[in-house]
């Protein structure tokens, strides 16, 4: 018997309705936004990360699945969407406002456990092309709609400003000075990172309590940076969105400037209570080779997460399963069946061949809101209908079986 890999999911019935559910919530809301779908390579050249996301990145040093080809190129299974998809947008032109949507496998080698696997699935999207707020804004207000919308409990969004390169590059120093200060508290990690990529220490856990008193990015953005930053609050306060600033928020990539949030439910304990993020990442389209600044923003929500928070629904998984009483009428019950999916309906049926209490039984099974028996009223154009949630039987013209199952 081989099994699945360590930290890999079979995502089987019926615990996949969960995931149909969230995966159409999410195209439906893409589309109602304007945003066009992208699907995307699941292998990318190992350059693209190590250039867009960041070489001191925690999941570039420690968390790629990197191999060599048999063409002799390092190539990588995408840890995250973001960097391929501006290699998309630059590869197609690199012009004008485009907004995208994808969902996918995403690999990173950790140290499996619920809510962190190294295989996982992320929706995502990203809006390019765009400066002004309203992209911030919009990436935002779409992703608490997302959660709100699927009904995920106890969700709160945490934003902050992280500044533009100018600001960061004065803010590293500041922030490297303290931290040089304090170097012989801090864990091993984070004294290792002080030189190169010590915004990371600020969202340590297990250096909270150090970096408690250290110098945050708020306090030293430029007058555009801050502008921006108050343009977003005010066009999510505009909306309704709630929010809480979080001057410790910086998120691990290196490509995020300016607006970076994270989405967390209180249905998870801490370790696992991100179920996305995002920001503005304006420096990413250079970092990976464009001529020219490509100002964009976009956002990843973890499914597996997600799912886990979404709350049970008693949504029947069919309106109707047909069951024949003998085999007589299976020619014609199947072009009904057939009607009956053309009207949009959730029909499903074995065709015959079996004894009517299997058949039942298979209804049972289904998750259907009712069973349409084809027996001998089939004649004078009936059906018997059962529902299966109160029991009630009636016999009812072919044609009124829909309205039954909507009424
Ligand atoms: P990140 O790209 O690290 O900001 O991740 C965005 C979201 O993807 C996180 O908030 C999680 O919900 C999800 N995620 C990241 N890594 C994993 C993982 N190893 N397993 C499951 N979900 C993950």
């Amino acid at each position: 018997m081989i099994s699945r890999l360590k930290g890999t999911d079979d995502i089987l019935p019926p615990e996949s309705a969960r995931w149909r559910r969230l995966l159409r919530a999410f195209d439906d809301l893409a589309a109602r936004y304007g945003y066009d779908l992208a699907l995307m390579p699941v292998l990318e050249s190992t350059e693209l990360f190590a250039r867009g996301v960041g070489a001191a990145t925690e999941v570039v040093e420690k968390q790629m699945y990197t191999f060599i080809d048999q063409g002799g190129r390092s190539v990588t299974l995408r840890p995250e969407f973001t960097a391929g998809m501006v290699r998309a947008y630059l590869e197609s032109g690199g012009a004008g406002f485009m907004k995208l949507s994808a969902a996918g496998p995403q690999f990173r080698y950790e140290q499996p456990q619920k809510g962190r696997r190294r295989q996982f699935y992320q929706v995502d999207l990203e809006y390019l092309g765009d400066p002004e707020a309203r992209a911030d804004i919009e990436i935002i207000e779409m992703s608490c709609r997302l959660l709100a919308e699927l009904g995920v409990p106890g969700v709160t969004l945490h934003i902050n400003s992280i500044g533009d390169a100018a600001d960061r590059s004065v803010y590293r120093e500041l922030l490297r000075d303290f931290l040089h200060g304090v170097a012989g508290e801090l864990s091993l990690d984070s004294r290792r990172r002080i030189d190169d990529n010590p915004l990371r220490i600020l969202d340590s856990k297990a250096d909270a309590a150090v970096v408690a008193a250290a110098p945050v990015p708020l306090d030293h953005l430029g007058a555009e940076a801050t502008a921006h930053f108050a343009a977003v609050r005010f066009g999510l306060d505009a909306l309704g969105v709630t929010y809480e600033i979080a001057p410790r928020l910086v998120r691990g990539l290196d490509y995020y400037n300016r607006t970076v949030f994270e989405l967390f439910s209180s249905a998870f304990a801490a370790a696992q209570s991100s179920l996305g993020g995002g920001g503005r990442y304006d420096p990413l389209g250079e970092l990976i080779g464009s001529r020219r600044p490509i100002p964009a923003v976009g956002v990843a929500l973890g499914c597996e997460r997600i799912v886990a928070a979404m709350p049970e629904t008693r949504e029947p998984r069919l309106d109707l399963f047909v069951a024949m009483a003998g085999d007589a009428r299976t020619a014609e019950a199947a072009a009904w069946v057939r009607r009956l999916r053309d009207a949009g309906l959730r029909v499903d049926w074995e065709g015959g061949g079996r004894s009517l209490k299997a058949q039942f039984k298979a209804a049972d099974r289904s998750g259907a809101r009712g069973v349409a028996i084809v027996g001998d009223e089939w004649d004078a154009g009936e059906v018997r209908v059962k529902d299966l949630a109160t029991g009630e039987e009636a016999a009812l013209d072919i044609e009124e079986v829909g309205e039954w199952l909507h009424r």
